[in-house]
């Protein structure tokens, strides 16, 4: 059966559906080998055409060659082993980044071993192929590989990240402890879940490998936290960490807001003393990138805040790095405005609408087109809003790796706090990104970034 026959079939905005002409028996991804597999044995016109089907082939015997990133999505191993191409679905043809494709616009040989890939997946019904529930297996050496090297590949990220933090230069009196060292040491001892005093260890080992110049003592990071100035900085370094998944995020956001408790009061306070006290909170509003589940944007504020008004600014901040396509948000974010400031930015906005609401429109046109469509489209609109299921893995993610609650007592404390505990998950994600994807990050080639972050303490 020649391959070339095979077509990928397009709908608007959809996942790419394999469509065969005739009712052929396609064999399963497995038994895909280089030995002659007469079903993927491709006829090819030419030499040069036979010569890339061979190395399709060649590509897909490698085991881990093919990464099924996300929908429409891959990255192919090279040839020689080293670095992977980007492999996309543009909605209309599959695109490659790699110097062949770029040079005469046709298919090469990560392409043709991505289509192949992808013919493993489907199963035949009747004449069309239909793309089988895909179960994502877990890579499990890249896995591993990630798991078991974080902790070191934290240190020498989160100093390179560090590292763009513009030092203000000291003139007169005792030397000071670098403002560097500071924040990083904070964002250690977040990441490794411990107190200030048992991070001793942790801060020799950070001096050790120079990342720092000096070991703070463990009032010194108390006081950082308490500084109302490093707030600025840390949302830099936030905005900062999820630059580099600017190419690899194809404007899909969610929003949602979560809350972090600050000190355990509750159960025992109420046995021991008989009077109940409420923990407080902190709530921490969110937007995320829905490929990567990187946060791009963060607003810390008191638990009876409402929803809804941080949700511009969210989205303003996220739109000066990344485009804006589709943001899906819960109802509590349903709104006239928040529709506007969507469609103002060049994306979809996927809100379902509260039970009362109604499609007037009240100047806001939009507003009653959205409304129509939730109603008149629901299972399209679903589709839609399922990726805001993203958003709530993600704070499991923090709360399971860094901890839900918040040590901190004091309020500009618990801001800082909650914000290195975000730039640490940003970094455990841009680390599993790294080893999946093969992307490497340089923070310093955002100069325009770099600039905007200075030191604003003394
Ligand atoms: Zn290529």
């Amino acid at each position: 059966m020649p391959i070339r026959q095979i077509k990928l079939d397009q709908g608007k905005g959809e996942l790419p559906k394999v469509v065969e002409s005739d009712n052929v028996s396609i064999k399963p991804r497995k038994k895909i080998d280089n030995k002659g597999n007469k079903t993927f044995h491709q006829a090819g016109t030419t030499y040069s055409d036979k010569l890339l089907d061979e190395r399709a082939r060649m590509l897909l015997s490698k085991e881990g060659a093919i990464k099924w990133i996300d929908k429409g999505l891959f990255a192919v191993q090279s040839q020689s082993g080293v670095g992977r191409y980007r492999v996309e679905w543009n909605g209309n043809k599959w695109i490659c980044n790699c110097p062949y494709y770029t040079k005469n616009n046709k298919d090469c040989k990560h392409v043709l071993a991505v289509q192949y890939y992808l013919l493993g997946y489907v199963t035949i019904k009747g004449k069309e192929l239909e793309e089988k529930k895909v179960t994502y297996s877990r890579d499990w050496s890249a896995y591993n590989y990630a798991q078991m090297e974080e902790h070191d590949l934290f240190g020498h990220i989160l100093n390179e990240l560090i590292s763009t933090i513009e030092e203000s230069e000291q003139h007169m009196g005792r030397p000071r402890l670098k403002l560097r060292d500071l924040i990083f040491c904070c964002i250690d001892k977040i990441y490794n879940k411990t107190s200030c005093r048992g991070a001793k260890h942790l801060f020799h080992e950070a001096l050790r490998k120079q990342y720092i110049s000096h070991a703070p003592h463990c009032n010194a990071l108390s006081k950082t936290l308490l500084k109302p100035e490093i707030t600025p900085i840390l949302h830099d370094l936030i905005h900062l960490s999820s630059l580099p998944f600017v190419g690899i995020e194809d404007g899909n956001f969610a929003i949602d807001s979560t809350g972090f408790c600050c000190s355990s009061f509750g159960a025992y306070c109420e046995h021991a003393h008989g009077t109940k006290r409420m923990h407080n909170w902190v709530k921490v509003h969110v937007c995320i990138g829905v490929r990567s589940k990187i946060i791009t944007d963060v607003i810390i504020t008191d638990e009876y805040k409402a929803d809804s008004p941080q949700f511009k600014k969210l989205l303003l901040n996220t739109s000066k790095f990344f485009t804006i396509k589709e943001v899906s948000a819960d109802p509590a974010y349903s709104s006239r405005k928040n529709h506007e400031i969507v469609d103002k930015l060049g994306g979809i906005a996927y809100i379902p609408f509260k039970k009362n609401a109604t499609g007037k429109a009240c100047g806001s046109a939009l507003w009653n087109k959205a409304f129509h469509y939730f109603q008149l489209h629901r299972e399209d609109f679903d589709r839609h809003y399922h990726k805001r299921s993203n958003v709530e893995a993600t704070f499991h993610s923090v709360k399971s790796k860094l901890l839900e609650n918040l040590k901190s007592k004091n309020r500009v404390a618990q801001e800082n706090e909650m914000l290195c505990k975000i730039i640490a998950y940003n970094i455990t994600v841009l680390i599993r990104s790294m080893v999946q994807m093969g992307i490497t990050p340089d923070f310093f080639t955002n100069v325009g970034v770099r600039n905007v972050i200075s030191t604003k303490t003394n």
